[in-house]
């Protein structure tokens, strides 16, 4: 297969960049991959497993003569690294970035970006509660949405050879404003990232009280929280600090929903909590059909990988 890009810099060598090298390599989208982390034992960890051509010592050497240069950083990093690199960036690339959260992210990163280089945000909706260079595989984007976020004047021809290095990695692309993008992913992750870290703090509070009861007998849909409740602490301080208005619009929309229901469970509103449940059933069913989980039971704890 002819490269999508010649050379392609992944700053950053966490999960989703070291699957992201896996998913080039398996589908020979680039014609080389360079890599830069932060700290020497990761670099050291990348160099062992040779999971790029090159591992570089700073990102400004990384990202010299490529025509693809991947942020994939911590949303809070996402400025730090854009201002060392701006200045020796190749004329008539491209810099993207895999940042859960994007208007944020074009803010800190867009002022470092000069003329003659194309900036367009992207992110993928794959991931695991794993980190760093060791978690990456190669199929994480297989069948899973990665959302481009055009910027005003993104040039046409960048944002298609992006478009078609991420459908050369398996995944559905599809195009948003960064004010959407963040709302919807509010509702999607963040605050159901927020609601597990929560539950399972309550949870924590409780095994004291219960000795161990709590991780004994722990059944599936705390078992699920634990999950994703695991995820880096840093990615989601950084996620929560830089979508602060979206993830309160929707924290408030769910504490009016949570009072109904503990009014309906405290007046024994039967009707009140089937009809809200069948409603939620429903919208499982939609993810199902809609190829975005399986229909596996114990909620396809194998198969499934959602980030
Ligand atoms: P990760 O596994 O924790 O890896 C983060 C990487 O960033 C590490 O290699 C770290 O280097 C490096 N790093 C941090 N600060 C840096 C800096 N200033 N300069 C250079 N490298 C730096 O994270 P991840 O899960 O791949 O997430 C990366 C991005 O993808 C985040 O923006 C996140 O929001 C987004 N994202 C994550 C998921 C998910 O489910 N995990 C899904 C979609 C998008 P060291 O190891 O040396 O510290």
């Amino acid at each position: 297969m002819v490269p999508v890009y010649e050379r392609v810099a992944l700053i950053g060598l966490g999960l989703i960049a070291s699957s992201m090298a896996h998913a080039m390599r398996r589908d020979g989208l680039a014609g080389e991959i360079v890599g830069y982390a932060k700290s020497a034992e990761t670099r050291k960890i990348a160099r062992e497993m040779g999971l790029c051509d090159v591992i570089t010592d700073s990102a400004a050497e990384a990202v010299q003569d490529a025509d693809l240069v991947v942020l994939c950083v911590p949303v809070g990093a996402m400025g730090t690294v854009a201002r060392e690199i701006g200045p020796v960036l190749k004329p008539g690339a491209t810099v993207s970035d895999v940042g859960s959260v994007k208007r944020n992210v074009i803010e800190a990163v867009g002022p470092h970006i000069p003329d003659g280089v194309h900036f367009i945000p992207a992110h993928p909706l794959a991931g695991t509660e794993h980190s760093g260079p060791r978690s990456g595989f190669a199929e994480l984007f297989d069948d899973r949405y990665t959302i481009i976020v055009p910027v005003p004047g993104s040039d046409a021809e960048a944002v298609s050879r992006l478009t078609a290095l991420w459908k050369g990695m398996g995944a559905l692309v599809e195009e948003m404003d960064p004010e959407h993008h963040d709302l919807v992913l509010a509702v999607t992750s963040h605050t159901p990232h927020l609601i597990a870290y929560t539950m399972v703090g309550v949870a924590d509070d409780l095994r004291r009280v219960t000795d161990s009861e709590v991780i004994k007998y722990s059944a599936a849909g705390f078992r699920d929280f634990t999950r994703i409740a695991a995820s880096d602490p840093v990615m989601w301080r950084d996620v929560f600090l830089s979508n602060k208005e979206a993830t309160l619009e929707i924290l408030g929309r769910f504490t009016e929903e949570l009072f109904a229901l503990q009014r309906a469970i405290r007046q024994e509103d039967g009707d009140h909590l089937h009809d809200y449940f069948t409603r939620t059933r429903a919208i499982r069913r939609g993810i199902i059909e809609a190829g975005q989980d399986t229909d596996a039971p114990d909620f396809g704890r194998v198969k499934a990988r959602q980030g």
